[in-house]
């Protein structure tokens, strides 16, 4: 499986980091091996000082794909669940300052801690979602999907004009604003409408 990630989808955040709104969706992939699951601890790496939490919704294929159009993309995803982005913001900066890609600050690994999927029937309005990230009990992220630039379903058309899409492929959504580093000992929750799905220490 792979996973795919949209950078630059929420416009308070392309603010925050001072980046440019992109024409079309910027993507990225993370290898399996970023993968965290089950709330196990994050163990900061030792190659950064400032990796920093990005809370996303995640998409989870059900079907393999390719081109698909926006109008049938909603048939290639059953469940939605979060997924925190680490990144590690320093190497990042540097790669990004001499125009190399991201991999290392994106795809080490632990990136991509993710929780249990919710179907998607339970909502009903999935461009009404509300969604929120707590750093040791205060809110540090709150998104909505009214607030996307690209849309679940735009993303996928756009993902899927380049890679195959495969059953178990997981989609990072992109996140709103209000990132920031994360410190030994800090609790991360994420929340769902509502529904608490992540929860898990930096170690
Ligand atoms: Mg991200």
């Amino acid at each position: 499986m792979k996973i795919l990630c949209i950078g630059r989808n929420y416009a308070d955040h392309i603010a925050e980091l001072q980046n440019e709104r992109p024409a079309e969706p910027v993507v990225f992939i993370k290898p399996d091996t970023a993968l965290l699951r089950d709330n196990e601890p994050f163990y900061l790496p030792s190659f950064s000082t400032d990796v920093h939490y990005e809370i996303e919704l995640v998409l989870k294929i059900n079907k393999m794909g390719k081109n698909i159009s926006p109008k049938f993309a909603h048939k290639y995803y059953e469940e939605i669940g979060l997924g925190i982005d680490f990144t590690a913001r320093d190497l990042q900066a540097k790669l990004k300052e001499k125009g190399l890609p991201w991999e290392k600050a994106k795809g080490f690994n632990g990136s991509a801690p993710i929780s249990n999927f919710l179907p998607k029937s339970q909502f009903a309005d999935l461009k009404n979602l509300n969604f929120s990230l707590q750093i040791n009990g205060e809110t540090r992220q709150n998104g909505n999907t009214s607030l996307m630039l690209w849309d679940f379903d735009e993303i996928i058309a756009e993902i899927s004009k380049y890679f195959t899409l495969k059953t178990g492929d997981l989609i990072f959504t992109g996140t709103p604003a209000g990132v920031g580093p994360v410190a030994i000992g800090d609790r991360l929750t994420g929340f769902l409408e509502g529904q608490e799905l992540i929860n898990f220490e930096i170690k």
